[in-house]
């Protein structure tokens, strides 16, 4: 399956209210299980021992039976990815233009920072509430900016960034690998989950206070400082950056020209 195929079922699969992850068109647990559930859903009959076929096949089933209920011919409903079945897929796709999704870009787009609440719910306080928080852990050890004699071996991220994080720590670790981090001192954290205002502001909550920000290295990459001095903007950080983008993170250093330590996973307004 390509992931157009994979998106218009993610997409299918969301407006029939079992799939609530991102339309990202990769398939895994949340894609199969929720193609389990519209197998039982659409009524269409299909062969013994169905239930327990792996992940893929119901996937694939799914898409069988949504083609032939739009009047297209897959072959058998068996869960096979075959070329009857891929034409029919094809054809199915294609009549149902509001369905077909753009291609994917990028793997995720975060909402603009004004829809960040719609979108991310309720940010933290700092009498206590959290929004829903994940610990990512890290391929490499991250020394503690203020203490560097203290170490932490995960992030905190928002449930809904979490699997996106979890690619591009380990993408930047396949780049660059451990010692190299360490030199650029890519290893020095600075700040995720913070419920606090945002710098400078008496209203405006930071997106550090929603857990989808990161801060590294402040001290090389000071607030007020541009790309003349901050150690980010520098030749060698480039495929880090590259690496957050291609996930549609947002660096403001490289918007902005400000606040090269921080990165976040919302766009600017
Ligand atoms: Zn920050």
């Amino acid at each position: 399956m390509h992931p157009t195929h994979i998106c218009f079922l993610q997409t299918r699969l969301a407006g029939m209210g079992l799939y609530t992850g991102a339309i990202d068109g990769l398939r895994g647990p949340l894609t199969d299980m929720a193609s389990r559930r519209a197998l039982s859903r659409l009524g269409h009959p299909l062969p013994q021992g169905w239930a327990i076929w792996p992940g893929y096949r119901h996937a694939a089933a799914a898409l069988q039976v949504m083609a032939r209920q739009a009047g297209f011919d897959p072959g058998p409903v068996d869960g096979h990815w075959g070329l009857r079945t891929l034409q029919a897929v094809n054809a199915l796709i294609d009549s149902t233009e509001e369905d077909r999704p753009d291609p994917p870009v990028t793997p995720h787009r975060w909402p603009s920072e004004g829809d960040v609440p719609a979108f991310y719910g309720p940010h933290g306080t700092p009498e206590g509430a959290r929004p829903p928080l994940v610990q990512v852990p890290t391929p490499w050890l991250f020394r503690i900016a203020w203490d560097l004699s203290q170490t932490r071996r995960f992030l905190w991220a928002h449930e809904k960034t979490a699997a996106s994080v979890t690619r591009i720590l380990s993408r930047i670790h396949h780049h660059y690998g451990a010692a190299r981090i360490h030199d650029l001192r890519l290893d020095i954290f600075s700040g995720d989950y913070a419920p606090r205002l945002m710098r400078g502001s008496r209203t405006r909550w930071s997106m550090h206070a929603w857990g989808i920000a990161y801060d590294f290295d402040d001290t090389e990459n000071r607030l007020h400082w541009g790309a003349d001095r901050a150690r980010l903007a520098r030749p060698d950080y480039r495929p880090f950056w590259e690496i957050w983008e291609a996930e549609g993170w947002v660096s403001l250093g490289r918007t902005q020209d400000r606040d090269w330590m921080h990165v976040q996973a919302a766009h600017l307004d």
